[in-house]
């Protein structure tokens, strides 16, 4: 594992449902796109991914790419590890980000860089494609990082 992930190896890696409802997503991570579900019928957008649109309750819910840009909606700093492979890596952020440009649905991921770096709600963000290649089977994780 390279030296420029958020978080420390020894970390369970994701791995995409078993019934591939949310294949297109990991897939496009691996290509460093952003993709989520939007509902052909009423076009609204959702997260996480589901068989039948929230809104609408249509099956026809495809997956579309936005920008892979958002705002901090809510965040959290744990200081105790929830796992051993965290024992040394806390501090670390996690985020709760909005994504403008895809109806105000939000994602969980890390911010990038500097634990104790200060930002507030609302600031800016942009995706950051974490490549996890010497995994058994090659994953890409979405961090965050605050725009300048
Ligand atoms: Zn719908």
């Amino acid at each position: 594992m390279s030296n420029d992930t958020v978080l420390p190896p020894g970390l369970p890696a994701p791995r995409p449902m078993r019934d591939a409802l949310d294949a297109p997503y990991w897939e496009g991570t691996r290509d460093h796109v952003l993709r989520v579900q939007r509902c052909q019928a009423c076009q609204g957008w959702q997260w996480g991914p589901e068989w039948i649109c929230h809104r609408c309750h249509s099956f026809d819910v495809g997956w579309e790419e936005v920008a892979p840009e958002g705002v901090v909606y809510s965040w959290e700093r744990p200081w105790h590890p929830v796992h051993r492979a965290l024992v040394e890596a806390c501090p670390y952020t996690i985020l709760l980000v909005e994504l403008p440009h895809a109806g105000g649905i939000r994602m969980i991921g890390n911010l990038v860089g500097d634990p104790l770096q200060p930002f507030a709600i609302g600031d800016r963000v942009t995706a950051v494609f974490e490549d996890h290649d010497e995994a058994d089977t090659p994953f890409t994780l979405v961090q965050w990082v605050r725009e300048a």
